[in-house]
């Protein structure tokens, strides 16, 4: 079973998600601020599967507390819990490098669902790295490979590492490419998004990817905006 440690300082919350995940047979810990957790996640090196983080912390806030993570290349599963109501803490959220997000108060049910699948996905990356099978789940385009399962983006002699939310955007637009994809599609079909979550998120998304990828962001060449519908990948663009 997993380690999870939860970040916040509602104590009543805090007890009460640590009860349930309990009964899920996981081992959990609290931190009550944002600087214990970083002490405990990079300065103390203590091993967890899986962060449960709250925005609304005294002192740092989740959202400082993940890009820490993600500047010192810490890619523990982020499960982030935000203040309902405020778009704008989910697109701050991604940001930070948030693997996904749920707004309070939150439905346990979804939340243990949402905590589930995190972790399935994290042990089956750690089982596909471990096992090193001779088939490499890597795209190649343009002088640049982007290999799914570490999770990085090799462009020429920059190396970037993508968040799981980043990854599965990115391999969906591949995937689809050839065709215009929908904000509303990559809500529901990447992150299982069936509220009505604002779709800008997506866009900063978009924005974070073409950085890695473009060698002009403001013109870009693989990850084209489609007025009026969304987003198309376009792997080898026409010379002009
Ligand atoms: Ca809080």
């Amino acid at each position: 079973m997993s380690r999870i440690l939860i970040v916040e300082d509602e104590s009543h919350i805090a007890q009460g998600l640590r009860f349930n995940l309990e009964a899920e047979g996981h081992t959990v810990e609290i931190s009550g601020n944002g600087e214990d957790a970083l002490k405990r996640l990079l300065r103390q090196g203590e091993k967890f599967d899986l962060v449960v983080l709250d925005v609304m912390l005294p002192g740092k806030d989740g959202f400082s507390v993940a890009s820490e993570l993600r500047q010192h290349h810490n890619f523990i599963p982020v499960l982030m819990l935000t203040a309902r109501g405020r778009p704008e803490d989910v697109l701050k959220g991604f940001e930070s490098g948030a693997d996904d997000y749920l707004p309070k108060p939150f439905n346990l049910d979804i939340l243990i669902a949402r905590i589930s699948g995190l972790l399935r996905r994290k042990s089956w990356l750690q089982t596909v790295q471990e096992s090193r099978p001779p088939q490499a789940d890597e795209f190649r385009f343009a002088a640049k490979v982007v290999d799914f399962q570490k999770l990085q983006l090799r462009n020429g002699e920059n190396v970037f590492q993508l968040t799981l939310m980043e990854s599965d955007l990115l391999r969906y637009l591949i995937r689809n490419s050839g065709r215009p994809v929908t904000r509303k599609e990559i809500l529901e079909q990447v992150w299982g998004l069936k509220e009505d979550t604002d779709t800008r998120a997506i866009d900063n998304f978009i924005v974070r990817l073409r950085r890695y990828i473009e060698s002009e962001p403001s013109r870009p060449q693989h990850l084209l905006t489609v007025r009026g519908l969304g987003y198309q990948f376009v792997a080898e663009p026409q010379k002009h």
